[in-house]
């Protein structure tokens, strides 16, 4: 296990311990993973789709670090592009598994949450509900946590922030110590310039989810990792604000 790790980049932020504080982006084809170096090992933030343990491995692997290092799992909610591969993970490594306990059960069964009633959506958006809807194998989950549950083991004062309206178990994981906010499917980074809302096709509660936008932007991230599109380092708050502008919920974009 390779615990200072940063592949020895000496560009690489670390904290006193040598542990490299940067929150790593794992691409796993679909939507992102995120791993958080500790000094036990990694907490691994999300899995992938079905079938992407060896591309989880391999990303991994180009980081310094193997599956084993994997102690602790946090998935931010039950979609099958976040949490279809952990079920293959748990096959070959036994991290902690740690969900909301509104999505855990969706994760323990191996089905959906609740997606928009189709009568509330477009056109493109039922097409998009009707191609797309498998669910992730079933996996266990070990811990499930609530809102503001601090998170100590993965970094320090790390909490869990509830961002339900995509999944009504959705779960940010709040990193304060470096001001980075992972928060899942809360919004898309699909766009150079903008953020978006999660597609409606997949999204429970919509107003909900435009709550959950205010309560990221609450937190005056620095750096945001959303499952789909690349991560944002900085300037993280400002875009959240100018998504929640965009939708009426403030009356300006500045803070
Ligand atoms: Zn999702
Ligand atoms: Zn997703």
């Amino acid at each position: 296990m390779v615990l200072a790790c940063g592949c020895h980049d000496p560009a690489m932020p670390s904290n006193q311990s040598g542990v490299n504080t940067r929150v790593l982006a794992i691409p796993t084809g679909v939507a992102n993973a995120f791993a958080i170096p500790a000094a036990d090992g990694l907490t691994l933030v999300d899995t992938g789709a079905p079938g992407g343990r060896g591309r989880l491995q391999g990303a991994l692997r180009r980081r310094g670090f193997a599956l084993s290092d994997v102690r602790r799992v946090f998935v931010t909610h039950a979609h099958v592009d976040h949490v279809g591969s952990l079920a293959a993970l748990l096959d070959t490594c036994d991290p902690l598994v740690i969900a909301h306990a509104l999505d855990a059960p969706f994760v323990r069964a191996g089905t959906n949450p609740p997606f928009a009633e189709p009568t509330a959506l477009g056109v493109l958006d039922r097409l998009m509900a009707r191609l797309s809807s498998s669910a992730a194998p079933p996996a266990r989950v070990d811990r499930e946590v609530e809102d503001d549950e601090p998170l100590e083991e993965v970094a320090p004062g790390a909490r869990a922030v509830h961002l339900p309206g995509h999944t009504p178990g959705q779960v940010g994981l709040w990193l304060p110590d470096r001001r980075f906010l992972i928060a899942g499917d809360a919004a898309h980074n699909l766009l150079p310039w903008r953020l978006s809302l999660p597609f409606a096709a997949f999204t429970t509660d919509m107003a909900q989810a435009l709550a959950s936008v205010e309560r990221a932007a609450s937190l005056a991230p620095l750096g945001l990792g959303l499952g789909h599109g690349p991560p944002l380092r900085s300037g993280a708050t400002t875009k959240l604000r100018q998504l929640l502008h965009r939708h009426g919920r403030i009356a300006t974009a500045s803070p």
